[in-house]
């Protein structure tokens, strides 16, 4: 199952939701740590030695664009009897590709993006 001499580091592949990280040079997924600096957050791999950098990079999960922007959604939940009120609003990621419209409409409003599927409601 593990693949051929892979390079490239992919920190959430299908089918390996368990192995969010692994060394790309030995392969190592388990004598793992990892260290804070800042911002950043290295991975050592006790293995070999070898020490990089997480990637934290926000990802289209459909195109797999790093070509996405922050936008708050809101979420709602249907509160006693018939009216929805916003709860919260929490942080998601548009991809400027598969997107556009609704970044576009987020952009003119200003104001948190409704979810998908709402509660069922009537006004
Ligand atoms: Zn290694
Ligand atoms: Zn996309």
């Amino acid at each position: 199952m593990r693949p051929g001499q892979a390079t490239r580091i992919t920190t959430t592949t299908v089918g390996q939701m368990s192995r969010l990280v692994c060394c790309p040079r030995c392969n190592e997924d388990e004598n793992l740590r990892g260290e804070r600096s800042g911002d950043n957050i290295f991975i050592v791999c006790e293995a070999c030695g070898l020490t990089w950098q997480r990637d934290l990079t926000p990802r289209c999960d459909r195109c797999g664009s790093e070509d996405v922007r922050p936008a708050f959604q809101a979420v709602v939940e249907k509160s006693r009897g018939t009216q929805l009120s916003m709860q919260s609003a929490r942080l998601i990621h548009l991809c400027s590709h598969c997107d556009a419209a609704l970044l576009a409409d987020y952009h003119k409003t200003n104001s948190p993006l409704m979810p998908d599927e709402l509660p069922t409601a009537t006004e």
